[in-house]
């Protein structure tokens, strides 16, 4: 069975324990590889490689380093087709969501960085008193980035990519339940000649390889993408050391509809946002709050769309919905609906898991689900389910539909649909989310801020928000 190694120095190595973790593929429930089960020690090799090539990695014009992330860009995008597949078996999701999604996305991640990042530049005040100052942004030495598995290399890259641009080296951690494509991007850093040390990528579980990152004190920044949970349990740990964190974490996030402009769309992007990637996109929607007039029409509409939805093996290209990610999930998911059942929920459609014959019949799928009748408060509109699990609810007013919206300890996104533009754009400024979008979803410039407000998210990634992030500031003042 083929073993997953750690890349440190420019080389896989296997963890000083020599142990190994299960990596299973969810569509079929079966262990295909087993990940290098890394801990403190390899923490330590790791940072020490980091360091020794920072100097030379930090003095190479940026220029250089621009290049490099260009060719690693390149060489993943020569290989589309066979990272799409890695990240189809890791996670369940459809080949066809890994390669017009997930793999082109960490394409553009490395590509966007190496251009934006050459015009990330200091800036120069001079005053009528002749004082000049000059303001410059330094890399921060070593970065920690430790990130989920729902999108697995997505997610990876985007910390990636500003944090090497920028002159920082970087030690990297995947989910140890997604670390495939992971582990195949330092074969490209590799073939590159990426210079050894600058990218370090250490396996294993979070609270052991995780905690070692956070917790190690030349370790500068961690930027952090996963649950709120395992986020709070970061900022607690860094807070001693003031050691910069970045937390992107869960969300409940709302859709609004106010009316039936742009009706089919509207209902085909909605389906899209509450079950693609079978729910686990931490921008999915999953509260959808529907104006009273339209909820009888809407619901019917809805359900009809999700009914067409095509779940199967994600490796037919023609498969809409697949597996969910991993057993302990599902189980989670599961437990949710049974909750749902119990109280006051109705289930309109799905509520079930979902038995596939032949190649997945031991594979984790869950139908897509929505439920009516539950009040905001109850725990399944409160708790992040991170599934294939949406509820309906009605509104009459705008103040009652943003005070629907906010009710919530998160504040990732939300989608609001209006013919009237100025009352979408009234709504949005009240909605408490880092990220709006008015008649679309999921329409992504790398150039804004993404982040979450509340218990989604502390700081911002993205941009020049994210270059900000990974350097620090100093102001050189000079009378001539
Ligand atoms: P998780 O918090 O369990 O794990 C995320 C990463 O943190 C993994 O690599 C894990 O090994 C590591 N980790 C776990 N414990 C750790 C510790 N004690 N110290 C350091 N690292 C540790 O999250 P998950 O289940 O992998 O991902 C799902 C969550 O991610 C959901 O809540 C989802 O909303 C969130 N998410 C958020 C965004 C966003 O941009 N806001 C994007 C994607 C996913």
């Amino acid at each position: 069975m083929e073993k997953i190694h750690n890349f440190i120095n420019g080389e896989f190595y296997p963890a000083n324990s020599n142990n190994y973790l299960d990596v299973f593929e969810p569509a079929t429930g079966q262990v295909y590889a087993k990940v290098t089960d890394s801990n403190s020690d390899d923490i330590l090799y790791a940072v020490k490689s980091a360091q020794s090539a920072f100097d030379r990695w930090s003095n190479l014009s940026i220029e250089k380093r621009s290049n490099y992330l260009i060719n690693i860009s390149n060489e993943i995008e020569n290989r589309l087709d066979e990272f799409a597949e890695y990240e189809s078996r890791d996670t369940g999701k459809p080949i066809s969501l890994a390669r017009s999604i997930d793999i082109p996305r960490a394409i553009s991640n490395f590509r966007f960085f190496a251009n934006f990042g050459l015009s990330f530049q200091s800036e120069y005040y001079l005053n009528s008193d002749q004082s000049k100052n000059r303001v410059v942004r330094y890399p921060l030495g070593v970065v920690g980035c430790i990130s989920p598995w729902n999108l697995p290399l997505y997610l990876f890259t985007w910390k990636i990519a500003p944090a090497l641009i920028v002159g920082n080296t970087v030690l990297a951690k995947p989910s140890e339940l997604t670390p495939y494509s992971a582990y195949k991007l330092g074969e490209i850093c590799k073939k590159i000649e990426l210079p050894p040390g600058v990218l370090n990528i250490i396996h294993g579980r979070g609270e052991t390889v995780g905690d070692s990152i956070v917790t190690h004190p030349s370790i500068k920044a961690i930027s952090f993408t996963g649950g709120t949970k395992t986020g709070k349990l970061i900022a607690n740990q860094s807070s001693s050391s003031f050691k910069k964190i970045s937390l992107e974490m869960g969300g409940k996030n709302p859709a609004i509809v106010f009316d039936n402009y742009n009706y089919d769309k509207m209902l085909e992007t909605m389906v899209k946002s509450s079950f693609s990637n079978q729910g686990q996109i931490c921008l999915c929607s999953s509260r959808l709050l529907i104006e009273k007039s339209m909820y009888d029409q809407f619901k019917i509409d809805f359900i009809e769309k999700v009914k067409n939805l095509r779940i199967g093996d994600p490796n037919n290209f023609d498969t809409e919905y697949g597996a969910i990610s991993s057993l302990e999930h599902f189980d989670k998911i599961m437990n949710y609906i049974s909750l749902a059942k119990k109280s006051s929920g109705t289930v309109l459609i799905g509520g079930n898991s979902v038995k596939i014959d032949g190649r997945c019949d031991g594979g984790w799928f869950i139908e897509p689900t929505i439920i009516e009748g539950l009040s905001n408060l109850n725990k399944i509109n409160k708790d992040e389910i991170f599934g294939p699990v949406v509820t309906l609810q009605k509104f009459t007013t705008e103040e009652e539909a943003i005070n629907l919206a906010n009710e919530t300890d998160y504040g990732l996104s939300a989608t609001i649909w209006s013919k009237d533009k100025i009352k979408a754009n009234r709504v949005a400024d009240q909605i408490d989310a880092g990220i709006i979008w008015i008649n679309s979803w999921l329409i992504r410039d790398l150039r804004t801020p993404f982040g979450g407000m509340k218990q989604s998210g502390l700081g911002r990634e993205g941009g020049e928000d994210v270059l900000l992030f990974f350097t620090e500031t100093k102001n050189i003042c000079m009378l001539d």
